[in-house]
């Protein structure tokens, strides 16, 4: 596995290796689990065992707000390259931050339609951090492919339209979240939870499923599957909601009534850790 740090010998090595074969993207911000290593193990699939598997890690700051866990944020490179490795991996970019943003930067990349709500609604200027990062990686690594979790499910329909409207030559493709043996969705940011909070967060998913069920047996009301899930959240955790939005799968629009397919997505804080999950039901009928 090659490991590049400087963002002048990666651009040196995608030019050396343009077109000899496929190239497969999974960018991630590190503190590796096994939900980022079956996009990986996705990227293998789409590429085939001659083509490229290429990783990033790189915790971009543009995406995180003045009051979030930069700084926090778990940093385990040597642990990700062993991982990274194991998994097959051909060639990981872990670049300095210096590497990505010239100090002075003035040009950035937005979206503004989908990234209005939900996370974004919570989170000013993510999206816009997200998508700027990622063309970034995109012009840099230029791979034919690239692999985005489900479990982040806003941010994969914004990188699919940042994808349309520009016209990246690059194939989006989304991977299934995975989860912990309780049903948490598993996240770097897990590792904060507190042994009590760890307990508590399966809930999320749980009452995400129940949702479902009460969907599919015919309740349309998509404030009273809100009021639900909230009650569900309060009674059983210390958890604080930041939103609960059914919305249609696609558009991301909030829905009042649950007709065709809908998907419930969720943001609760633990304490500082603010945790996300996600369902997309499709209603009979
Ligand atoms: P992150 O390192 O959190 O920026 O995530 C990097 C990529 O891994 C993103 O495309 C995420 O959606 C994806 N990812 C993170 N957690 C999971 C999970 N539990 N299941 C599937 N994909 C995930």
């Amino acid at each position: 596995m090659k490991l590049i740090t400087d963002t002048a010998e990666l651009v040196e090595y995608v030019r050396q290796n343009r077109g000899v074969r496929l190239r497969a993207l999974v960018p991630t911000m590190g503190a590796l689990h096994e939900g980022h290593l079956s996009l990986m193990d996705q990227a293998r699939a789409a590429v085939g065992a001659d083509g490229e598997v290429m990783a990033t890690i790189f915790v971009n700051p543009t995406q995180f707000g003045p009051n979030e866990d930069f700084d926090a944020y778990p940093r385990v490179l040597d642990a990700d390259l062993a991982l990274c490795e194991a998994r097959g991996v051909d060639v990981v970019f872990a670049p300095e931050k210096s590497g990505m943003y010239a100090d002075d930067a003035s040009v950035k990349v937005g979206e503004s339609q989908l990234s209005l709500g939900l996370c974004g609604g919570s989170r000013p200027g993510h999206f816009d951090g997200v998508c700027t990062v990622v063309a970034k990686l995109f012009n840099l690594t230029q791979p034919d492919i690239a692999v985005f979790g489900e479990k982040d499910y806003q941010q994969l329909a914004v990188i699919r339209r940042m994808v349309r409207d520009l016209n990246f030559p690059i194939q989006i493709v989304g991977g299934p979240i995975v989860r912990e043996m309780d049903g948490l969705a598993m996240s770097s940011r897990n590792a904060y939870l507190t042994t009590d909070q760890r307990v508590e967060a399966p809930v999320l998913q749980r009452t995400l499923h129940e949702a479902s069920l009460e969907i599919q047996n015919g309740e349309a009301s998509a404030a009273a599957i809100e009021k639900m899930i909230r009650q569900s959240i309060e009674q059983q955790t210390t958890g604080v909601v930041d939103y609960i939005e059914i919305v249609d799968p696609d558009t991301l629009q909030p829905l009042v009534s649950i007709v065709g397919s809908a998907t419930i997505a969720l943001a609760v804080f633990f304490g500082k850790t603010r945790l996300i999950d996600n369902i997309t039901i499709k209603k009979p009928g």
